[in-house]
């Protein structure tokens, strides 16, 4: 059996074909029952002249069906399918697995539900075309960023997500039990990553990441996905301008690659082609404060207001989605983060904003092995902790750095998604595993 699909109709018309599929939604007219078959190059109207062959079918049953490819008359085209010219004449059918009757109706342009239910029905709700975008955008940003990657020079690697050592300090770590003895989730892929700058020079890597965030907002999963470089034989300059550049590229190939699917789902395409903007955090501070008349000078950090307020000042001065802040204080930053030679108080550190939202962070890193052991005593860790990535600087670790981008939250901001969630295939956050957990007490 050669299998036909969807797509393909327009092109055999008046030929016999094979589909495969899903019952996406019957509609009856009297003797004649019209089905719209989905399959995952999107729809195609089955028309059945005897009612009774279809009398049975249901939304999501899966059938493959043999048929008859006309073209429709010209009143019936319909322009919104590209498969909208033709229908099939079925001729034949067969059953390969029924379903159960849906909780809501799926057939509509848009899942008309909350998010609970959205994800309370992740198996069934992904199924729907507007939903199935979002996730065919997320693979071109992965395969975006992995070209981009590579343009650079990049080794891929593969690193673990457990850890003897908690990198990012915090409280935000989970912690678990190895056999007696105490492990963690990795809160970001840093430490191997750059132990392998010590080998390949340039790497870059996709990694889960575990952080046990202790509150719901729209921008955070306990799991989440990064998309990492690290370069050795750099300095700060390059690395700001490889941190835009490589995210840059990595928009634009999703963009082209996606051009059907951003339409589909109504989004304008990003401004990531031309300069990219760069200012220091206290001068962001400053440009915030003349513009708003509110005062956040003296933060240590960038507020989440503050950074739409600042992308707002690159979208209209500067033309573009995306904007680097640098020098965030030392005491902010992780320990391995150098600090700025002519003002340590700040560090040669940098986040690269997309829309509002910080999208990646890195910097320079401290590459000096005394230098580094130092660092983590004063930051009252113990070197023991870190012994395989201490190994690394012992024996010629060169100059470097990098950053790492949020996979869910690129695809959001692409996609002028709300929250996070609506990114991730199968989120995790404080109150959700596949399911709501059960409520407990404090
Ligand atoms: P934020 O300040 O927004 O909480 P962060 O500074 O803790 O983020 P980093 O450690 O800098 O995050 O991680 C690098 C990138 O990974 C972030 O810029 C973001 O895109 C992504 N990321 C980090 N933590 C999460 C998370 N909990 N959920 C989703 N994405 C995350
Ligand atoms: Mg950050």
């Amino acid at each position: 059996m050669e299998r036909t699909l969807a797509i393909e109709t327009p092109q055999k018309i008046g030929q016999e074909i094979t589909l495969q599929g899903w019952v996406n939604t019957r509609r009856d007219h009297g003797k004649i029952i019209f089905i719209d078959l989905r399959d995952r190059t999107g729809l195609v109207q089955v028309v059945f002249v005897d009612a009774k062959d279809a009398k049975d079918l249901r939304p999501e049953w899966v059938v493959e069906i043999k048929g008859l490819v006309k073209e429709r008359p010209e009143k019936l085209i319909n322009p919104k399918l590209p498969t909208g010219k033709v229908e099939v004449e079925a001729k034949e059918i067969k059953v390969l697995a029924k379903a159960k009757e849906l909780p809501f109706d799926t057939g509509t342009e848009d899942l008309n539900i909350g998010l609970p239910v959205l994800l309370d029905y992740r198996a069934l709700t992904l199924k729907h075309p507007r939903i199935q975008a979002i996730f065919k955008a997320q693979e071109a940003i992965a395969e975006g960023f992995h070209q981009a990657a590579k343009e650079i020079g990049c080794t891929e690697v593969f690193a673990p997500t457990i850890s003897a050592s908690s990198t990012e300090g915090g409280a935000q770590v989970f912690r678990f039990n190895y056999f007696n003895c105490e492990a963690f989730m990795v809160q970001s892929p840093q430490l191997y990553k750059q132990i392998m700058v010590g080998i390949f020079e340039k790497v870059f890597l996709f990694s889960h990441i575990y952080r046990a965030e202790p509150s719901v907002t729209t921008r955070h999963l306990c799991e989440s996905i990064q998309m990492d470089c690290e370069i050795g034989f750099v300095d700060f300059d390059e690395l700001v301008f490889l941190l835009g550049k490589t995210f840059a590229k990595t928009i634009a190939y999703a963009q082209k690659k996606c051009t059907k699917e951003l339409e589909f789902l109504g989004v304008a395409p990003s401004l990531v082609e031309g300069k990219i903007p760069r200012l220091t955090m206290r001068e962001a501070q400053q440009i915030i404060f003349e513009r708003t008349g509110i005062d956040h000078q003296q933060e240590k950090d960038l507020m989440p207001e503050d950074e739409k307020e600042i992308s707002l000042w690159a979208r209209e001065k500067y033309n573009s989605d995306l904007i680097v802040i640098t020098h965030f204080p030392t005491k902010k930053r992780a320990f391995y983060t150098m600090p700025d030679p002519e003002n340590p108080e700040y560090s040669l550190s940098y986040d690269l904003l997309y829309k509002g939202l910080e999208i990646s962070s890195g910097s320079q890193r401290i590459h000096e092995y005394n230098e580094l052991v130092a660092v983590i005593k004063e930051r009252g860790m113990n070197p023991e902790n870190f012994k395989m990535y201490l190994q690394a600087f012992e024996y010629g670790m060169p100059p470097h750095g990098g950053f790492s981008y949020g996979l869910e939250r690129s695809t959001m901001k692409l996609l002028d998604l709300e929250n996070i969630r609506e990114a991730s295939l199968f989120p995790r956050d404080m109150e959700r595993i596949d399911f709501r957990l059960p409520k407990k007490e404090a």
